[in-house]
């Protein structure tokens, strides 16, 4: 134990959770350190590197916003940022604070078990170092554990394989190559396009048809750059007071209000518009089928209206609710699909066969390529943490507590983890809202209870295990009053097989988490057991 470095506070992930969160509680004078796997901060945009690969909240609105200067200083070049420009957003961050000093990259975190009589974080790393900290952060990511599905005869194949979320940092050229893309979800609707216009020809394996709205992306002006700047206060506070903290504008009447006509020419107008506002276009697509149906619809229409064939238009058509599973944005992407070299493949019920040395066996088919695309996402929201040998009090595993599905107070602490967070852990609007803003949320609220326990020196900070289920209960009972149950969704853990099926995020907006929280903290943390030192 002698060779330990001890922190106050350890943070898992460099992120744009993990660097907000470093920069915050070094403000207030802990020793803290951020330790990240990659060789590089930025997270999700260090390691989404795959062609297209850019956001889909409007830049000037996916930026931190805890800092004047760094908010009026920056400037974004694209309506929607690629990957590149935010990681270097990243990088600026990390300049700008100075953090380098306390991020130490190329190391992955192991385990984080619990010592009772120190009250005390041991943390362990791949590279063979011990840390002792009072406070352990996970800043992990929700969408950061690669889902690569184990599929038959993978390790055969001879060609590249690649998998969106790591994708290399060397650019990968696919002239003149025949690719195989597996999935359909918001990575692939980005890279399919790109990827196409170089290769020679691309398979795309489709297990679930998919909706997509047009991005729209556009460079973006000085003068509209400026406009915004300088209305960020009064922006930013609106946009909190929706649903997902996004300054979209949001319709206020039932679709069913209007007549079929008046509904389709407010879906026209958003669709022409972009982004993820479509659906905010009335109050109701996510709670009621019938209103939902006349999105469907507006959509399909869209399809078969880009889609020049008749039999491949059908195939992508979607037949789930839309916005059960998080909707796609994308330029070009059913467009695509008219070009000669880009053939689509719905799987049938038995999925994806065999993998072979050269391509592989599908509805039937036999298919061969040179590199296969795996865009199959991430074991989204548990997976990170599940990664890590995380253990509690007496030694129970987090796996263990969670094994019917994430619990969590707030989607902050879990009831027998004293003083382990979770930056927009399970239980938290996370992934349901523009993250930025729901990252500097949860940073705050931590940092303020860990101010609060030094000033009242107090050792440990827990959640009592009824605060934690009536808070599970509620989420649950939240989101069975949404039309988000009714698909396989990630948000629901079915894109991993064995996962239990929970809905993860909490889905009753921003604004009353916000409150919730923030009323939990001025009640001196209701619902949180307090050991004094
Ligand atoms: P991450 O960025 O995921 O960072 C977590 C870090 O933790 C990673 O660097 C990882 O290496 C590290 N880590 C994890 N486990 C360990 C371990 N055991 N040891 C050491 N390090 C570890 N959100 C939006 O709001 N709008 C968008 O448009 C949007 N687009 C997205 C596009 C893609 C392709 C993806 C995958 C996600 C997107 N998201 C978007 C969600 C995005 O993840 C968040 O917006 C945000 O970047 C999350 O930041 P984070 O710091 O919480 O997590
Ligand atoms: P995803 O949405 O989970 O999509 C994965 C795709 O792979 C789905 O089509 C899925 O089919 C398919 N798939 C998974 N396992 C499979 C299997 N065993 N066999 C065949 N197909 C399989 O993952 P993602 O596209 O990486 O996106 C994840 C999330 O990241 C998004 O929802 C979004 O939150 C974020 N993201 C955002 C953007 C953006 O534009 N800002 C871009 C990329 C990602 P099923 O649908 O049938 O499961």
């Amino acid at each position: 134990m002698a060779d330990a470095t001890r922190l106050d506070a350890l943070i898992v992930g460099a992120g744009f959770a993990g660097l907000y969160m470093l920069h915050k509680l070094r403000g207030m004078g802990f020793a803290a350190r951020a330790l990240d796997a990659a060789s590089g901060v930025g997270g999700t945009w260090y390691w989404n590197r795959y062609p297209g690969a850019r956001c889909d909240v409007e830049s000037m609105f996916y930026c931190y916003q805890f800092d004047d200067g760094l908010s009026q200083e920056w400037e974004w070049t694209e309506r929607y940022p690629a990957q590149s420009e935010i990681l270097r957003y990243a990088n600026h961050v990390a300049d700008r604070f100075d953090l380098w000093p306390d991020i130490q990259l190329n190391t992955r975190v192991a385990s984080a078990v619990y010592d009772e009589t120190g009250a005390v974080w041991r943390v362990e790393t791949d590279t063979g170092e011990t840390f002792l900290a009072s406070y352990c952060i996970m800043a992990t990511g929700c969408l950061s554990a690669a889902n690569r599905p184990d599929f038959e005869g993978l390790d055969d194949f001879e060609g590249r394989v690649f998998h969106t979320g790591h994708w290399p940092h060397e650019p990968v050229d696919f002239t003149g190559r025949r690719v195989g893309v597996i999935g359909t979800g918001s990575s692939a609707v980005q890279a399919i396009p790109e990827i196409a216009r170089q290769a020679s020809h691309v398979t795309v394996f489709q297990r679930t048809a998919t909706y997509v709205i047009p991005a729209n992306n556009r460079p973006l002006d000085a003068g509209e750059q400026r406009d915004i700047k300088a209305r960020y206060p009064e922006l930013r506070a609106a946009a909190r007071k929706t649903f997902g903290g996004f300054a979209v504008p949001t319709g206020r009447e039932s679709a069913l209000s209007v007549s079929e006509e008046e509904c389709r020419e407010t879906l026209g107008r958003a669709w022409n518009q972009g982004g993820i506002g479509f659906l905010n276009s009335y109050i109701d697509f996510g709670i009621d089928e019938q209103a939902n149906v006349r999105a469907q619809a507006f959509v399909r229409d869209k399809i078969r209206e880009i889609v020049d064939d008749p039999e491949t238009a059908e195939k992508l058509l979607p037949r789930h609710t839309i916005g059960c599973k998080r909707l796609s944005l994308g330029d070009d992407y059913y467009a695509t699909y008219n070009r000669p070299n880009v053939e689509l493949v719905p799987l049938g019920e038995e999925g994806i066969g065999r993998i072979a040395v050269d391509g592989l066996t599908a509805a039937g088919r036999e298919f061969r390529f040179d590199d296969l695309v795996l865009a199959t996402g991430f074991d989204a929201m548990t997976g990170a943490l599940s990664r890590i040998d995380i253990r509690g009090r007496s030694g129970m595993a987090l796996t263990k507590a969670w094994e019917a599905g994430p619990r969590m107070y707030l989607g902050l602490m879990s009831s027998g983890f004293p003083n382990l967070f979770a930056i927009t852990g399970p239980g938290s609007p996370s992934v349901l809202s523009n993250m930025m803003p729901t990252i500097e949320h949860h940073v705050e609220w931590i940092a303020g209870c860990i101010g609060f326990l030094r000033e009242n020196d107090i050792r440990e900070i827990e959640p009592h295990l009824e605060a934690q289920e009536s808070w599970v209960e509620h989420g649950n009972e939240v989101a069975s009053r949404t039309l988000r149950y009714t698909c396989s969704s990630w948000y629901l853990g079915a894109n991993v097989p064995g996962k239990p099926r929970v809905f993860m995020p909490y889905i009753g907006g921003m604004p009353s988490y916000m409150e919730k929280c923030a009323a939990v903290a001025a009640a001196g943390y209701e619902g949180f057991e307090l050991t004094p030192a």
